[in-house]
């Protein structure tokens, strides 16, 4: 059986892929140009694990090359979808692919003929928002947040995701969604992204405080085992499952970092940054910018459905940060001492 997994050349997509051949499917994956240097990685696990991986071109902005895309996949993972490092000028810029790419995606898989489940990649920001930041519950599936209260890209993670459920309504496709929280670990190429900045800033020392933000962490190999276990579920069909597993305040992750990478030299920052000196630095830097919206509010979240229906869980969040520091090391995205 072969799935289509939709930008192929992303940080999770690269974990997807390995998931799903190392699990005897065929994989096709979209990149926006067949030209791109990003995928070694992929024909390496291709080659490891004697799957087969065919990569096409097709992009969230225009219908061509969709239909060749889906012809003649089982299921579809749809991934792909702008992450910015920072607010963008215009909130269309992400808006406009994660929604319209998302229905390209569902139109082209509904009218394949062979597509049986669309398994979509939304996020806990499309469950978060516009909740009191004192919190005295687990956010749940049945949680939405509030568009009004949420950022740019929020808010195209709240649309796409509701026009995907609004779009298999009237279908006889299978939908399942999942709504992951900060994901973390090893990087399977040598370039940092908007989630593992966290703890590459860390770790480079790039800030000389930290910020008071914290999230929810899931760890990448979880998240795409989660996605095969939302494909080969049979009643997945029509859930949304939360994958996140312990939150921790970015002073924690911190912490992890300095207990383990101190003593190798590494100066991880593990003083508080006050609110005004962020707030400056913001002024200059996007991702602190980005981070502002994000100060002194804490989600935790349920991942009781996954675990009950899909006998799924991530790996503790500490061991999930120590990896991913291991790795930026050894792919040399955060130059190593000594
Ligand atoms: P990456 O930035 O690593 O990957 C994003 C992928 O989307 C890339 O392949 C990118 O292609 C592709 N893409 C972006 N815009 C377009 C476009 N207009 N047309 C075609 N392809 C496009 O991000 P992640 O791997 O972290 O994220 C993957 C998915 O997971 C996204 O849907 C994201 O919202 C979701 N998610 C991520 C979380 C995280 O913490 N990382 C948390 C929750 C959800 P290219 O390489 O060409 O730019």
């Amino acid at each position: 059986m072969t799935v289509l997994v939709t930008g192929a050349t992303g940080f999770i997509a690269g974990h997807c892929i390995a998931e799903l051949l190392e699990n005897g499917y065929a994989v096709r994956g979209t990149v926006r140009s067949l030209r791109t240097a990003q995928v070694d990685h992929l024909h390496a696990a291709a080659e490891r694990t004697g799957g087969s991986l065919e990569l096409v071109e097709a992009t969230l902005d225009a219908d061509e090359g969709w239909a060749k895309a889906v012809d003649g996949c089982t299921y579809v993972w749809h991934l792909a979808s702008p992450i910015p490092p920072g607010v963008p000028k215009d909130e269309n810029e992400l808006i406009r692919p994660a929604v319209d790419g998302t229905l390209r995606v569902l139109r082209a898989a509904a009218a394949s003929g062979t597509v049986r489940r669309v398994v979509l990649t939304s996020s806990v920001d499309a469950i978060s928002h516009g909740h009191p930041h004192s919190q005295t519950r687990a956010l749940t599936e049945a949680d939405w947040s509030t568009v009004d209260t949420a950022g740019p890209y929020a808010r195209s993670k709240v649309y796409a995701e509701r026009a995907a459920w609004d779009f298999v309504a009237d279908s006889a496709l299978e939908l399942v969604v999942i709504n992951p929280a900060l994901v973390l670990g090893p990087l399977l190429r040598a370039e940092s992204n908007t989630s593992i900045e966290v703890i590459r800033r860390l770790l480079a020392r790039d800030m000389p405080a930290v910020p008071r933000i914290g999230f929810a962490v899931v760890d990448v190999r979880d998240l795409a085992r989660i996605h095969r276990l939302a494909m080969e579920t049979p009643a997945a069909a029509g859930n949304r499952y939360i994958a996140a597993g312990e939150f921790r305040w970015m002073g924690e992750m911190a912490q992890v970092l300095a207990e383990e990478f101190k003593p190798r030299g590494y100066r991880v920052p593990t003083r508080p940054l006050p609110y005004w000196l962020m707030w400056t630095v913001a002024r200059f830097d996007k991702t602190i910018r980005l981070a502002l919206s994000y100060v002194g509010a804490r989600a935790d979240f349920s991942a009781a459905r996954a675990e009950r229906d899909l006998g799924w869980r991530t790996r503790p969040a500490r061991d999930t940060i120590v990896d991913t520091a291991e790795s930026l090391l050894a792919m040399g995205v955060v130059p190593a001492r000594g």
